[in-house]
């Protein structure tokens, strides 16, 4: 009887003892660990806000947006920042002579000192796409300021040339997740390209021919300006126009609007 006891005793000490051990070596790993758990929450929570990059935007939200077509003969020349009479007009005769149909990307502010110029540019067979109204940096702005100017400016592009444009090009191709949520939730492409003139610059001729011919490519998207800031000089942009597009016809591309190359509506 008391043998057992005795036993009992030792079986009941040596648990207590296995138990402070656990306990202790627990205490003593969690606040080890304590920091380094802090470290990683903050370095979750950093990675998260951290915005994604535009060639994470497009693949996430590659029917969203995007910044060429498919691999076919076709190539996309897009005009943005119109109208502008000291420019627009000159890309519209060379694209009439050359048979060429083009995408713009018009900014309401503009469109609306100059809608006779806008009407033009449709009625010349074009695709209108919306540059915003201001020509604001999207990607550090709210949804609600994307919205705006978006919104403002189809209601300019629809009371004068009758549709709400489908297409929407950011300016400077900028813009942040929010904002390609919204245009994805309300049935709107946003269209980049793979393709820079750089003739925003001011570049002569054979610069901006350069950039658009060492770059081009089946499905290409190609960006111009047909209109500008205060004193913009776009007259080699549109001097190379021309050869370009002889160039990129006898090496058998065709030129086609972006609803066309992406297989797209033109309005919502
Ligand atoms: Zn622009």
């Amino acid at each position: 009887m008391s043998n057992k006891i005795m036993r009992l005793r030792l079986l009941v000490t040596t648990l207590v003892i296995i138990l402070i051990t656990l306990v202790t070596c627990h205490a003593t790993v969690q606040a080890h660990h304590k920091p380094v758990t802090e470290d990683m929450a903050t370095e979750t929570s950093n990675s998260v806000e951290e915005p994604l990059s535009l060639g994470e935007l497009r693949k996430k939200y590659s029917e969203t947006f995007k910044f060429r077509g498919p691999e076919v003969k076709q190539i996309a020349l897009t005009f943005d920042d119109v109208p502008d009479p000291r420019f627009t007009p000159k890309v519209l005769e060379i694209l009439r002579k050359q048979g060429v149909k083009a995408t713009f990307f018009v900014v309401g502010s503009r469109a609306q000192k100059h809608p006779d110029l806008l009407r033009q540019i449709h009625q010349n067979g074009h695709l209108i796409g919306n540059h915003s109204y201001s020509h604001p940096q999207f990607k550090n702005r709210s949804v609600k300021q994307f919205q705006n100017e978006i919104q403002r400016t189809e209601k300019i592009i629809q009371r004068t040339i009758g549709y709400r444009p489908k297409l929407i090009r950011p300016p400077y191709g900028e813009i942040n997740e929010g904002q390609v949520k919204w245009a994805k939730l309300n049935g709107y492409k946003i269209i980049n390209w793979n393709v820079d003139s750089l003739d925003w610059k001011g570049l002569g001729k054979e610069k901006v021919k350069a950039n658009i011919l060492n770059a081009v490519g089946p499905g290409s998207i190609v960006l111009q300006h047909a209109g500008g800031g205060v004193g913009s000089n776009l007259s080699g942009s549109i001097d190379a126009l021309p050869d370009v597009i002889q160039s990129l016809r006898a090496k058998g591309y065709h030129f086609v609007t972006l609803d066309e190359l992406l297989h797209t509506k033109k309005y919502k």
